[in-house]
């Protein structure tokens, strides 16, 4: 039997893409190496925290999937970005503030939050109940992708680790950024670290967030405090992005010792705070392939691109991939046509790759401008936020880029 399309990886993005095909009527087979979601226990599962733009939640809706999500999806109000600690920053003329409310655009429409953050256990818990329930997903968990073969020029077959090989027109990756079958299909890759590790972990603190994400530069690399869901408690989320040997150090010490850093940066904004749950910690590199299709095969998500966590949007740029993809195939399959013909899977890389440079760039752009000790760079960062600051059209751009506005309003609207 010939499957329409064969999905390797099970991440947000594997099952994201899955669920998205098969709400469009499109039958698939999703294999990912992790054990089946229900015999995971907690701890296993990834413990970050991700900013999900609104053009992301936007997409999640279209699938069916944002109304099980919401109810856990913190809105971001505020974005607030400084060099200085909280108390200094806010009076700086260098600090800038992302605040939809105070730029009096759109009074007609209601308050659009600037994105939400969401654990990403439940994400990956809201995709998990709807595949296993739809009855156009197979879905192979604990089972390795180890090879591809070709039995002819109109069928890709991917060899498992349970012995199964499983014919199909398409296979799409999403297999993450150390990619068996990009490896397999000799797509090179450029890769590169930022010398830097992100420690993430949850706190607990005395005031509210009012759902304010605050992001500050320091010389080893941006810390970001991101508001949480509060269920009772207040809670936001921390990445604390450090050189490897500073981020090691900070690792070993006690939590209070951490909390007394945290409560000084974010002093009078948190009152006092109080670290929850587990650490964990993230060498930062970044990697793009060369090209994003081989024969009958697809790469999206981090098998195609890894950025930098400072701007929080590279699973944003995985969703943007999947939302790409299911317009195309789905426009493919209406016309009667076949699923890898080389025309189809330009298309996709046409369109994804221009914004994927984009986020790339800039992400890089930004971290190298703000993670440094150099004074001419201090005083470039400090002219760039002034003009922000001072230039309200230059602000709106850059919020509905943060809101993930400017790329994926038009294609959203294009209803399937
Ligand atoms: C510290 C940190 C903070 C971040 N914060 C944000 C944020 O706020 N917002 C944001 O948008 N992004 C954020 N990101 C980026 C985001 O986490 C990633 O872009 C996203 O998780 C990638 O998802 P994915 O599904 O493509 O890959 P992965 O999550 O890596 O999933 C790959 C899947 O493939 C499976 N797999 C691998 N090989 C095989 C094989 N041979 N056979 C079968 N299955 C296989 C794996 O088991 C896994 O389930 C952050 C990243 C870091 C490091």
């Amino acid at each position: 039997m010939v499957e329409e399309i064969i999905i390797i990886g099970g991440g947000i993005i594997g099952m994201s893409i899955a669920v998205g095909l098969a709400t469009h009527q499109i039958p698939v087979v999703l294999v990912d190496q992790q054990p089946d979601y229900r015999k995971h226990n907690d701890t296993f599962i990834d413990n970050r925290c991700s900013a999900i733009t609104a053009g992301s939640a936007m997409i999640f809706e279209k699938i069916g999937l944002w109304k099980n999500m919401v109810s856990m999806a913190q809105p971001i109000w505020q974005i607030r970005v400084s060099d200085q600690k909280e108390h200094i920053a806010s009076q700086s003329r260098f600090f800038v503030h992302f605040n939809p409310a105070a730029t009096g655009a759109n009074i007609s429409q209601p308050l659009q939050p600037l994105g939400y953050m969401l654990a990403n256990r439940d994400v990956r818990r809201v995709l998990f109940e709807q595949l296993i329930h739809h009855p156009l997903i197979k879905y192979y968990p604990g089972v390795q992708l180890t090879n591809i073969l070709y039995k002819n020029p109109t069928e890709i077959q991917a060899i498992l680790s349970d012995g199964q090989t499983i014919s199909s027109k398409l296979l799409i990756a999403a297999d993450g950024r150390n990619s068996k079958v990009r490896n397999i299909a000799n797509i090179s890759v450029v890769r590169w670290s930022y010398q830097q590790h992100a420690m993430i972990f949850n706190i607990e603190h005395q005031h509210p967030h009012q759902g304010i994400a605050i992001e500050h530069f320091t010389p080893g690399g941006p810390l970001a405090v991101l508001p949480m869901c509060t269920d009772g408690h207040n809670k936001s989320a921390i990445v604390w992005t450090e050189t490897p040997e500073k981020a090691e150090y900070l690792y070993q010490q006690p939590h209070q010792f951490l909390e007394h850093i945290l409560e000084q940066y974010f002093y009078p904004t948190l009152g006092n705070i109080q670290i929850s749950g587990d650490k964990k910690i993230y060498p930062l590199s970044g990697l793009h392939a060369s090209r994003y299709v081989g024969d009958r095969i697809i790469l999206i998500g981090d098998a195609a691109h890894a950025i930098h966590p400072i701007a929080g949007q590279g699973l944003n740029l995985g969703i943007r991939d999947c939302h790409a993809l299911i317009d195309i195939i789905y426009n493919i399959k209406r016309l009667g046509l076949d699923l890898g013909t080389t025309s189809m899977l330009h298309d996709y890389e046409r369109r994804r790759r221009p914004d994927n440079l984009l986020l790339i760039g800039a992400t890089d752009f930004l971290d190298r401008l703000f993670s440094n000790h150099s004074r001419l760079l201090r005083s470039v960062r400090h002219l760039g936020m002034g003009l922000v600051h001072r230039i309200p059209p230059l602000k709106m751009v850059l919020m509905k880029q943060a809101m993930g506005m400017l790329i994926d309003a038009p294609a959203s609207s294009k209803d399937n």
